[in-house]
């Protein structure tokens, strides 16, 4: 069911800004967009970051084959359709072109295009070799150069200093609510809200912390714990729900809505000893290893990432994971070696569910065996 209290804080939300006089970037969210870029300059980030349905889905097939992922499929229809919760997407005044994927670019060029929306572009490199760092650092000069001239103002380090270090200390925060040993559900829901309203959310944040904390003891877990990895959950996607109910709890979102966000951060004496803040930006995706964005070696580290984390919590809690790669269908990033990964894990003794799913409301039952069957099974 759509949470529409929040589509509608999230409307008003945006009107304010607009009020203010900000302009809204849209952009379909994965990882590695300067969002600090567009603070310092005056613009309100809006990730697409909402789960979709069959009429989404279908409505995206006059400009894309059905072949294409889901999730893109369904931002597309977000745009076609114009269903009333989402009037806010009226709202965007740049759409921000980025090649996460083959399908991020796709789709955001059509968005682009047909519902005309001013575009930028913004292409990370795939290496980090020293000339793909160089080419990064290009792109953001020409994306800073392109927001400056559009509010006609320069943006100063100064300024975007400051938006570095506001976007740190948010994630610093979602790292320590990501701690916290809530129903999945629950810490889904606070994520996908921070990501959203992006750092305003910072004091409501610690807020529910601080509750959270006096609360300790209220979550009595009976579920079997397990990471989700893979593709994020977005807002509004039923599956979270399914996997609650086939008797597990998610305490890991190692995903874009979820750990490779928050994990994101610049260290402190990095940003005293910088001159240049866009080298910032540079540094921060070379250390990005574990970005599905990023080759070679992306598997190899992601591999080694969950492991780590595995181990962690065993040691912890002693009590063993379970994982759940979450695969959009028509993913490539995440399909591709999605049998490699299983492998690999149980290889090491830890059981992987590969669970492949569009939004179609058709598979429910079938996922809801399938999440069953695997909780049964460890
Ligand atoms: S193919 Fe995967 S990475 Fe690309 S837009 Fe779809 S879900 Fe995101």
């Amino acid at each position: 069911m759509e949470d529409l209290e929040l589509l509608s804080d999230f409307s008003s939300f945006l009107k304010e800004k607009k009020e203010e006089g900000k302009k809204i970037i849209g952009f379909i969210s994965h990882d590695n967009i300067p969002e600090e870029l567009f603070d310092a300059g005056g613009f309100i980030p809006l990730r697409l970051m909402f789960g979709g349905n069959d009429d989404l889905m279908t409505a995206s097939h006059d400009f894309l084959p059905p072949s294409t992922c889901a999730f893109a499929q369904s931002c597309i229809g977000l745009f076609s359709l114009k269903p009333r919760s989402y009037k806010f997407l009226e709202f965007i005044d740049y759409f921000l072109v980025s090649n996460h994927c083959v399908s991020d670019i796709c789709a955001s060029e059509i968005i682009s295009k047909y519902f005309n929306i001013p575009r930028l572009n913004f292409y990370i490199s795939y290496t980090k070799t020293n000339n793909s760092l160089t080419y990064l650092k290009l792109e953001l000069q020409d994306l800073k150069q392109n927001l400056e001239s559009i509010m006609g103002s320069k943006i100063e380090n100064e300024d975007l200093l400051n938006s570095i270090k506001k976007y740190n200390n948010f994630k610093k925060k979602l790292l320590e609510f990501n701690k916290l040993y809530v129903k999945g559900s629950e810490k889904l829901k606070i994520i996908q809200k921070a990501l959203l309203f992006g750092p305003d959310f910072h004091p409501t944040l610690e807020n529910i912390i601080q509750k959270y904390k006096e609360n300790s003891n209220d979550f009595e877990n009976t579920s079997k714990d397990v990471i989700l990895t893979g593709c994020s959950i977005f807002i509004n996607d039923y599956i979270i729900d399914l996997i609650e109910e086939g008797g597990a709890n998610i305490v890991f979102y190692d995903t874009w809505i979820g750990n490779s966000y928050f994990s994101q951060i610049i260290s402190d004496d990095l940003i005293e000893a910088e001159k240049d803040p866009l080298n910032l930006f540079v540094h921060r995706f070379n250390k990005n290893i574990y970005g599905d964005h990023s080759v070679p070696n992306f598997l190899e580290n992601k591999i080694a990432q969950i492991l780590d984390m595995y181990h962690q919590y065993k040691q912890k809690t002693g009590k063993k994971l379970a994982v759940i790669n979450h695969i959009i269908k028509f993913c490539d990033h995440i399909s591709i070696m999605s049998s490699f990964f299983k492998n690999k894990l149980q290889d090491q003794g830890i059981p992987v569910l590969n669970l492949e799913r569009d939004y179609s409301k058709a598979n429910k039952g079938q996922l809801s065996t399938r999440i069953e069957a695997f909780l049964e099974m460890i």
